[in-house]
Parts: C-alpha cells; structure tokens; sequence
C-alpha cells in the first residue's frame, strides 16, 4: 500500500476498491490538498478585474480555458485573501473547481423560475444568478438555521439579495410549486473531497443515511420540477451509491437522462453512461453530476 493509501479510512478506501477496482489507485492519489480557487463574481466584478487586481497584488494565478471566471492561485493559503477587498466586496467566491460545474451544466438563463434545493452556503446560488445575467429567478432553500444564516450573509456580499432564500426543510416545500430548472447539491458524505491524513470519519451508516435521504430529495425534486424541466443532482462523493444508485432510483420514477459532455481535460471515472464522475487530482475534487428531465 502507498503512503497515501494507508491514511484513507478503512470503509472508504475498501468500498473505492471495490466500486472502481483498477482506478481506484488513481482516486487514492488525488486525495491530496488542493491550491486556491476562485470564481469571480460577475455579479460585482468581471474576470479582467479580477485578474488585474490580482496581478497587482502580486498573486500568481491561471485562467482555466473551460470557464472564463475561473481562476488557480498559486503560493497563498484562503486566509491570505479573507482581508482583501476583492474578497470582502464579494468580487470572488472562494469555490473549488468542481463545484462550479452544477451551475455550469444546469445552463440558468434569463427569466427562468430556478430552485436551489439545498442551498447553503450558496456558493453555487451566487453562480446560478450570475450565470443568468443577474436575471434569473432564483429560490435558495436551506433547511440548517446557522448555513441559512452564512448564506444569507454570502447572497448579500454577491450582489445576489434578490435571491428568494428560504430557511425550511426542502420536504416542505409546497407539492404545487413549479421550476423550469432545479439544482440538487445533495447532502453527502463528502468522500470525493477528502484529503489523506484527515481523521474525517465514513461508515457505512454515514453513506447509507446520505443515500436515502438523497433518493428522497430527488423523489421531491422532480415533483417539483414542470414537465420536461431539469434537475442537476450533484454530490462531492465518489460512492456509486450516493451517485448512480440515486440517478437509477430517478430513472425508475420516470425521470430521463440527459448524457452530459465533458469538456477537455475534466479529469473522469469510468461510470453509468451519461453522467460524469470527476476523479479527484491535484485540481479537481471528486465530483458527480447528472442532468435529468422530468
Ligand atoms: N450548494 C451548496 C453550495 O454550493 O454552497 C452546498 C450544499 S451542501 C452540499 C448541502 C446542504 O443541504 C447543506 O447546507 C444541508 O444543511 C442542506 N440540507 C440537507 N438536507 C436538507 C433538506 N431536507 N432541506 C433543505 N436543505 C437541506
């Protein structure tokens, strides 16, 4: 076993083991920590902006060629930006790379009634309405008092206050409601961004209790979707029975699978057709992504 291996809990690494038999070394290496992202808000600035006031401040940075807002720092840590007026103006969200591709793949467009199921701390939220031109109508829902409040206070420091932020249980959403597009950032265990060394407990409950709960929200989702409206359901883990275990229980309640295309260089597992597993590495957390229509 190499070094890296031998810190990953004995349930996560046991069940990558058995999920992606041999690519489950190459998701092992890419527990590792990752350099600073950013996404620069549209809302409040512009990539130029961004970039130049970075450049003066003397951070070097890279533009990744598949979202022109986002941005790789290299040589700072997330502290060394929380004084900077980029970051307090709310110019940038701090957001890692791959959880800036749900709102990506959910495409938001003008006009369109969008529900942010489980929201908080509604970095994707942010991006969803700056996406949209600022023009998207957007609910945020979030059911955990303290994230709601975080999320209340990061909507307001985007430029994003006229996001609809709803502090309740997503259950409880009426069954009459209506969206044209809903993201689904489930709840999770978190396994695709784990890093070796992290004494960050998974079990077997943990994964089950997240697979349940995800199957149910989803159930709710799509209620609550118009015909041929759009789910994005998004986790941060790699354990096929969070990811495409919930997409087939979708799938058997009628739900249709819109295959996604990857762009180049998105580092992926191998997986249900259709959807995407990102691989975790040096860049990417671990990530899944599916688009489903009602
Ligand atoms: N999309 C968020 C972002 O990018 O900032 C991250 C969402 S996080 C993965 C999942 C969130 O769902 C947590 O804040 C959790 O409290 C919330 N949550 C879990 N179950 C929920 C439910 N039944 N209704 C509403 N929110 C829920």
């Amino acid at each position: 076993m190499s070094d890296i291996t031998e810190q990953i809990p004995a349930f996560l690494r046991e069940s990558i083991a058995r999920e992606y038999g041999g690519e489950a070394e190459k998701i092992f290496a890419g527990f590792v920590r990752r350099p600073v992202t950013l996404r620069a808000n549209a809302l409040k600035s512009s990539a130029e902006e961004v970039g130049e006031e970075l450049f003066c401040a003397g951070i070097s940075f890279e533009r990744m060629p598949w979202y022109r807002d986002a941005f790789l720092l290299h040589g700072v840590r997330e502290h060394d930006l929380w004084e900077r007026a980029l970051y307090t103006e709310g110019k940038i969200y701090l957001q890692s790379l791959s959880s800036m591709l749900p709102p990506l793949f959910l495409a938001p467009e003008a006009g369109e009634n969008i529900l942010d199921m489980t929201a908080a701390p509604g970095g994707k939220t942010t991006q969803l309405l700056a996406l949209s031109g600022g023009k998207a109508l957007i609910t945020a829902c979030e059911k955990d008092g303290a994230r709601f409040e975080r999320m209340k206070f990061n909507l307001l420091r985007q430029g994003a206050a006229r996001v609809n932020a709803v502090k309740t249980d997503a259950f409880k959403l009426d069954d009459f409601l209506r969206f044209d597009k809903i993201l689904l950032d489930a709840p999770c265990s978190g396994s695709g961004t784990y890093v070796a060394g992290e004494s960050k407990g998974f079990s077997p409950q943990l994964a089950e209790n997240c697979a349940r709960v995800q199957k149910k929200l989803l159930q709710k989702g799509l209620k609550l979707l118009k015909k041929g409206g759009i789910l994005l359901y998004s986790t941060c883990s790699v354990l096929k029975e969070e990811n495409e275990e919930a997409v087939g229980f979708a799938l058997s309640l009628g739900a249709k699978l819109l295959p996604l295309s990857p762009f180049e260089g998105l580092p992926l597992l191998k997986g249900m057709e259709g959807t995407l597993t990102v691989c975790p590495n040096e860049q990417f957390e671990g990530f899944f992504l599916a688009k489903l229509q009602k």
